[in-house]
């Protein structure tokens, strides 16, 4: 909450000095004193490195220098679909990650695997424009509208696949020019998945598949009403229940996998399932764009009923005006107790809120790529996690959405984050540190975290263990 007293020797010894009748000798050995305070506060600088990622970091760095020269010239460099070509890109998706603390659940699995479940039986769809525009899905066995295969017919499996692929995603980027304007299409789209993913029989699939994709923890659900062929609802416990057997059946098929949480999460509606299934859905929140939707403060005396065994981890600050009730909703959030914050992008704003965040140890599910998609803003130098950065905030990097933007489930947004919103200095030991917050912060109680921690460290060990021997191998060239 202070600052250390080796800073304030210096800031005494600055005030009162008169530094215009300083010698070159008195500049050069002040100048190393203040910057290494600016070096020695940052986020990952907690970190020693061992031999090995000594020599993977070389690597890493001259790939980094190399695109961050490319950017200077060009700034625009810097686009989603093109950065998975780039070297730095490749070491970055084979980088273990730790967990995935912050992902909504409809929007998990990857747009390939979506589309491959339009092939299932008994789907109908129902278009407008003469077939043009696809508007919804349903499973049913009595034709409610178009056979999904007639569709596939007229407009050719290729094209149809290829249409999909935008309608469900937030493509061309550039045509969305607000916030809300973003968010209007993006909710487009989850309704439209809908009719799709909520068919009970294939819900425990998509889930399946987006384990396999994802490396999850901490997943955000708003436990989807799922329906049966039939047309009958599910009761939301039967929900959970498929979520649970799938889990199961996916750890008992992938022993290297850790786990994965359930925080529920309605749209801005206190609901009561959350009081079922202890250790497994482990925490609350409420989503929903928060500009459009009711402040926090609003629920508080609802939220303090919950257990609290149940924890939260809100939704908050995701907006760019300072001083609204979405960025009064960090204040609430933090003296609601929550244990992380998801996004709470204005946080810089409020240096009390930023002190408490770090003295409380609430850590900020910062997630740079959903937030340029969704209009927050363009440019990641500008992101405001660069000051969370610098003050050594807790942080993980997380992504929210991926598959609506094409993006891989968390390979994006670290890359966006180490290149355009990191110092130009920060190297292997911030990659680590955030690497290893995201089981810190995550919702495993401490003997889970621990045995998380050593399935993490094995594969990262290997992972630098395999950039060194690159190196080397480059070097014998
Ligand atoms: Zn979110």
């Amino acid at each position: 909450m202070h600052q250390s007293p080796d800073e304030m020797t210096v800031l005494e010894m600055l005030g009162s000095t008169n530094l215009r009748q300083s010698t070159p000798e008195d500049y050069r050995i002040l100048r190393e004193i203040v910057n290494s305070f600016e070096r020695y506060s940052g986020v990952g600088n907690d970190i020693q490195l061992t031999l090995a990622e000594h020599a993977a970091n070389e690597l890493i760095m001259c790939e980094k220098t190399r695109e961050y020269a490319k950017g200077i010239m060009d700034p625009s460099k810097f686009v989603l679909h093109t950065v998975r070509k780039s070297p730095l890109f490749q070491i970055l998706s084979k980088m273990p990650k730790g967990a995935a603390l912050k992902v909504h659940d409809t929007s998990m699995c990857s747009l390939r695997s979506v589309i491959e479940l339009t092939y299932r039986e008994n789907l109908w769809v129902c278009t407008t424009q003469d077939g043009c525009r696809v508007e919804a899905f349903r499973f049913a066995k009595e034709k409610p509208k178009d056979p999904m295969e007639k569709l596939r017919e007229l407009r050719g499996e290729r094209n149809l696949r290829k249409y999909l692929l935008v309608r469900f995603s937030m493509y061309p980027l550039a045509s969305f020019t607000t916030n809300a304007h973003a968010w209007r299409h993006m909710m487009g789209i989850f309704d439209l998945l809908d009719g799709l993913l909520q068919y009970a029989p294939l819900w425990g699939d998509y889930y399946y598949n987006a384990l396999k994709e994802f490396y999850a923890d901490g997943v955000r659900t708003v436990l989807p009403q799922l329906y049966c062929l039939d047309g009958s609802l599910l009761p939301k416990r039967q929900t959970v229940q498929i979520y649970k057997d799938t889990l199961e059946q996916f750890k008992k098929e992938n022993p290297g996998f850790i786990d994965s949480k359930l925080i529920y999460a309605p749209i801005r509606h206190v609901q009561p399932e959350v009081k079922e299934f202890p250790g497994f859905v482990v925490g609350f929140d409420l989503v929903g764009q928060e500009d459009v939707g009711h402040p926090l403060s609003q629920f508080a005396e609802e939220l303090l009923k919950l257990p609290d065994h149940i924890n939260f981890y809100f939704h908050a600050g995701q907006t760019n005006w300072y001083g609204s009730h979405v960025d009064q909703n960090l204040l609430d959030a933090i003296v609601l107790g929550t244990k992380r914050i998801s996004h709470g992008y204005t946080i810089t704003k409020h240096p009390v809120l930023m002190r408490l965040a770090k003295y409380l140890n609430i850590a900020l599910e910062v997630c740079p790529v959903s937030n340029q998609v969704l209009q927050l803003g363009s440019d990641y130098r500008n992101h405001p996690a660069a000051t969370l950065i610098a003050e050594n905030v807790p942080m993980v990097i997380a992504s929210g959405n991926p598959a609506f933007w094409r993006a891989a489930p968390l390979s994006h947004d670290f890359y966006m984050a180490f290149l355009g919103i990191a110092p130009m200095n920060a190297d292997l030991k911030f990659l680590k540190r955030t690497a290893k917050n995201s089981i810190r912060y995550s919702s495993l109680k401490d003997e889970g975290k621990a045995e998380a921690m050593g399935k993490w460290k094995r594969k990262w060990d290997q992972w630098v263990a395999n950039i060194a021997a690159q190196k080397e191998n480059q070097e014998n060239k």
